[in-house]
Order: structure tokens, then C-alpha cells, then sequence
């Protein structure tokens, strides 16, 4: 092992090596979810090259060290923790737009590229980069592909991957494969992009990507609706999706909107407020649509960006990143008919659990994505498995999903078998094996 980590040193010097020793208490070891334990690493590598990154996957290959890719640990999953067995590789030092193709409408960049970073330098091309999280200050490029990022945006541009164009990556033995694509039509065999695209960093290392990028949208028109009934909800995004181009279509369930500072927007206090936002069409005629149908009781559009941000504060207010301290954070899929049976039958299967059991529920609803943030406060630790336990098998029941965007990661692989056939995770597992034969790559996570 000693051998090892002199040849990692001395292949990234003083700026690209960290020895265990120097990393206690360090942002290395946890992420967002708050689940790390302070499990040192062996070493925390920070190379600066494809060539590093390389040296160092064909160091480790030849010691079977486990690696751990780390991007900017934002991560709800646990898929970025350290292990004691393993060197943590941090791809903070390789980031940077390498280039941006306004003909092509493409942006080239490193995978250790802070997602603002890319939304910034694509604004300044007069482009739209597709990607938004609330996260988009910390998390990179590669941690975006590798857990398949949503987030509001998803309704308007899809998911990471289906912005995705090109792909570069390192397998564990070091060999590369960099198939920086900038066209859409490219069916030349398996799309390894796609396989690599959502793996948590068990497949390889994402060094490059090159994603498609939108044109400039015009000023969004963005407004708070207040809702009495869930059943409007369905209705309201049917017509939405025929008579503007909706940008985002947030629900908040009461409780997230009290917590998220909503009192005082409407009176009296709605069951629930939608934040909608249209890149086109007629917002007004269709808040009046809505009305005059009795499916919204009252609304309020903003006259400014200012005032469009006060109503992404109320959505955005119950952030994960502190929320998660103690608390559970639950991201799920359901169809959109099944969700209010279900979020009554969870709050009633919680109070069970905890007579003094708060939740808070709001999501991404106009791709069927739900966020439910509980407290258990009459619970200890333990408190996590049980609303994982309670609330999975509902989703199954309900023909959802157990992970919405945020990855398996190390938090939620006991429950897998609610979204995923043991046969369906065996295929994972060869897919694995063929491209990481000694499991070198982020063992213990993600689904296979
Ligand atoms: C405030 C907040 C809001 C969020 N909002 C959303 C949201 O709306 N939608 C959503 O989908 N997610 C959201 N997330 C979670 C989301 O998964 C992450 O923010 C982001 O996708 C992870 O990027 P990261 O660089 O921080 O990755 P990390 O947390 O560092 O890593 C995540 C996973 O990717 C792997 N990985 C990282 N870089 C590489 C690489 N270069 N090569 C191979 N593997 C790699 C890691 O091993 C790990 O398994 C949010 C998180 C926070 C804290």
C-alpha cells in the first residue's frame, strides 16, 4: 500500500495529493445528504489531466485499490462518501468550458466544471444551458452525469442525459475512451454516454462531455397560484402543456409552502400553490382559463425577476442540504394520479410511526417527481430506515420510482428491489464486471 500511494504522489505532486493524514474533519469526507461518517480515505487525489487521471487509474488498477470519483459533493445519495479502502479522486482541479460552438449550439467541458460555471458561459454565448439544480453552485459537470440530474427545468429541456452529446471517460485500468460527439444522430453501436450517464461512478471516471445547448429563452413569465382541490392539478398541466411552453410546474403541498415563508401570499391559506412559468404564450389568458374553471382560486403573477425570485424562495426554501441534518429526504416518482392517495397515506403511516411526525411535501409534479422532507422527532437515527421502509413498498404499490433524480448511492440500495427485478440488477452487474473486472470502481454504490 505504501508503495502505492509514493507512486500517486509522486505522479501528482504537493497540489494533487492529500495523504489521509491531512484530510480530518475536511469537506472530502461527506456529502449533502449528511450520512458520511468521517471515514478517512487512504489518499485524496486531485489530478489536473486526462493524463493524471490516467496515471492514477493505472496505479490503483495495479494495487486493486478501490476509487471513489468525487465531483463537488452535492450528492442526496451518498455516493460520493469515502471508504477506508479506497482513494477519494476529487475532479475539482480539472474543470474549465473548453469550448463553446455557437454554430452547433455546443458546449465542450471539463468534467470538473462547476455548473454555473457552464450556465455562465453559455449565457455569455447567447445560449441557454439546459441543467439547473439548486445546487448549481457547487455541483460539477461529471456529478450531474453521473447521478442523471434533474430538477425544475426537466418539464422544459429533459433530464442530463437528454442533453448529453458527447462523452469522455477513463475506465479503472486506465484505458480511454473519448467519444466527444457534437451530433445528435450518431448510431454506431452501444451509446456507452448513456450507460455511463447515471452509474455513480462505478463504471469509470467522466473526465469530458459535450452537451447541447438551448437557444436564449425570451423573459419568462412567472406566476404563484393558489389551488384548492388536487384533482385541478392534472387538469391544469394538460392545458399548460397545450397553450404555453412551460418552463417549470412546482406544487406545494401547504405545509412546504408555510415553511417556505408563503403565509400572507394568498387569503385564505390554499391546500396547496403552484409556481408555473412560461417561456411563451399568453400566462394571463391562461390564469384567467384557469379560474374561470374553478381550478385555481386565486394567483399572482411577477412584474419583475425580483419578484419571480420571491416565489422560487418559497419552492426553494426547504433546502436538502439543511434540511437533512436529522431529518429524512425522500425524492420519488409516481404517476401523477396516484399522488395524492399516496401522500395521505403517508402522512397517516407516519403519524403511526411518530404521533409527532411533520412532513413537508412539494415537487417537480409536472414530471411526477415528489420531494417529502419528514421529521420523526420522537425517533432516533433508526427513524431513516423506517420511513424508507414504510414508504418504498407504497411506491412500488403505486408504480413509481424510489429514486427520482438523486441516484441510489449508498442510502438507498436496501431498498432497490421496490423499483428494480432482481434480473434487471444482475444485467447491471455484468455490465459492471465487463467494464471494471476487479470492481475497483465506487464499490458499494448505486444499484448494481
Ligand atoms: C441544494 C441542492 C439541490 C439539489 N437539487 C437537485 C435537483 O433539483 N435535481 C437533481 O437531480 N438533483 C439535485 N440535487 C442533488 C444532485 O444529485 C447533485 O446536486 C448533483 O447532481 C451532484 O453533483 P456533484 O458534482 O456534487 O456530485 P457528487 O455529490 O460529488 O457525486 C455524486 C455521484 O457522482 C459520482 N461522480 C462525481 N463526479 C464524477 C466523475 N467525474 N466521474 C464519475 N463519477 C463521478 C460520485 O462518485 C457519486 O456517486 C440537489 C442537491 C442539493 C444540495
Amino acid at each position: 500500500m505504501t508503495s502505492a500511494l509514493t507512486e500517486l504522489s509522486e505522479v501528482l505532486g504537493p497540489a494533487g495529493f492529500t495523504a489521509a493524514s491531512d484530510l480530518a474533519g475536511g469537506s472530502s469526507l461527506d456529502d449533502a445528504s449528511g450520512a458520511g461518517t468521517g471515514t478517512l480515505p487512504l489518499a485524496l487525489l486531485r489530478p489536473a489531466s486526462v493524463a493524471e487521471i490516467q496515471a492514477v487509474m493505472r496505479i490503483c488498477f495495479h494495487h486493486a485499490i478501490p476509487v471513489v470519483p468525487q465531483g463537488g459533493l452535492t450528492g442526496l445519495s451518498g455516493g460520493a462518501l469515502p471508504r477506508a479502502d479506497a482513494v477519494a479522486l476529487s475532479l475539482a482541479r480539472f474543470s474549465g468550458v473548453e469550448e463553446v460552438d455557437p454554430l452547433q449550439g455546443t458546449m465542450t467541458m471539463r468534467a470538473g466544471t462547476v455548473l454555473q460555471t457552464a450556465q455562465d458561459a453559455a449565457g455569455e454565448a447567447g445560449f441557454l444551458f439546459p441543467i439547473d439544480l439548486g445546487a448549481r453552485g457547487s455541483c460539477q459537470i461529471g456529478g450531474i452525469i453521473s447521478t442523471n440530474a434533474g430538477g425544475p427545468r426537466v418539464i422544459r429541456y429533459g433530464m442530463t442525459r437528454d442533453n448529453l452529446l458527447g462523452l469522455e471517460m477513463v475506465l479503472s485500468d486506465g484505458t480511454l475512451l473519448s467519444h466527444l460527439s457534437q451530433v445528435t444522430k450518431d448510431n454506431t453501436g452501444y451509446d456507452l454516454r448513456h450507460l455511463f450517464c447515471g452509474a455513480e461512478g462505478t463504471l469509470g471516471v467522466i473526465t469530458r462531455a459535450v452537451f447541447r445547448l438551448a437557444p436564449a429563452p425570451p423573459p419568462v413569465q412567472t406566476a404563484l397560484c393558489a389551488i384548492e382541490r388536487f384533482d385541478a392539478i392534472p387538469a391544469l398541466l394538460q392545458k399548460a402543456k397545450r397553450d404555453l411552453t412551460l418552463s417549470a410546474f412546482e406544487t406545494m403541498w401547504q405545509d412546504h409552502f408555510l415553511v417556505g415563508g408563503g403565509r400572507g401570499v394568498f387569503s385564505p391559506l390554499p391546500d396547496y400553490a403552484l409556481l408555473i412559468e412560461a417561456e411563451n404564450g399568453d400566462l394571463t389568458a391562461w390564469l384567467e382559463w384557469a379560474f374561470a374553471e374553478g381550478l385555481i382560486s386565486d394567483a399572482v403573477v411577477a412584474t419583475s425577476g425580483a419578484a419571480a425570485q420571491k416565489f422560487w424562495d418559497i419552492r426553494e426554501n426547504v433546502r436538502p442540504e439543511r434540511s437533512l441534518k436529522g431529518l429524512h429526504n425522500l425524492d420519488i416518482s409516481l404517476p401523477l394520479a396516484k399522488t395524492e392517495a399516496f401522500v395521505s397515506a403517508c402522512r397517516e403511516g407516519l403519524l403511526q410511526l411518530d404521533p409527532l411526525a411533520q412532513s413537508w411535501f412539494f415537487g417537480h409534479l409536472g414530471d411526477g417527481n415528489l420531494h417529502v422532507i419528514v421529521d420523526l422527532p420522537g425517533l432516533g437515527p433508526e427513524g431513516k430506515k423506517q420511513v424508507q421502509d414504510l414508504v418504498y413498498p407504497m411506491v412500488e404499490k403505486s408504480g413509481g420510482s424510489i429514486s427520482a433524480e438523486h441516484g441510489i448511492g449508498s442510502l438507498k440500495r436496501d431498498w432497490l428491489h421496490h423499483s428494480r427485478s432482481s434480473a434487471e440488477v444482475a444485467a447491471m452487474r455484468a455490465i459492471r464486471t465487463a467494464l471494471d473486472p476487479l470492481g475497483l470502481m465506487n464499490p458499494g454504490k448505486s444499484a448494481a
